[in-house]
């Protein structure tokens, strides 16, 4: 967490930026920073402009959707191989299974990194500072308890 503290301004924020900035893996506000500090964890802060993108509720969202666009990919070109060439069911288990996995892990940082860019566009949870949801301090990492 960096020392700087941004106050919301209140100015209209434009979602399909916020988004794209947010499918690049960068901050929704600058588009400098990085949004996440891991694979998938949202960093606390924006590392450049500051911004809090702790409010985040992405939960269960990014998989979902990852769900969708990986079966909308991978489903089509399934049956499409199937009927043209109709290989062994062990040639489709090492073709398929592997770029599943592949498509999957390559597209859940940027689709959640858009959801949260929405999220902090419409000011959705505690993206806006007047929400019940709006905690003013990160949540604590937890303990490392022996
Ligand atoms: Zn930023």
């Amino acid at each position: 967490m960096t020392s700087m503290t941004v106050i919301d301004d209140g100015a209209p924020r434009a979602p399909g930026t916020a988004m794209m900035r947010g499918a690049m893996c960068r901050c929704p506000k600058c588009g400098a920073g990085s949004m996440f500090r891991g694979y998938l964890k949202v960093a606390d802060d924006c590392p450049v402009c500051g911004e809090a993108l702790y409010h985040h509720r992405a939960d269960d969202a990014p998989p979902y959707m990852v769900i969708v666009a990986v079966g909308h990919i991978v489903v089509p070109i399934l049956v499409l191989v199937e009927e043209i060439f109709r290989p062994a069911i062990w040639l489709h288990l090492a073709i398929f299974m592997p770029l599943t996995l592949l498509l999957s892990l390559a597209f859940l940082p940027p689709i959640k990194g858009a959801l949260v860019g929405l999220q902090w566009a419409l000011r959705m949870h505690g993206f806006d500072p007047r929400s019940p949801e709006h905690e003013p301090l990160p949540p604590a990492a937890p303990s490392k308890a022996p």
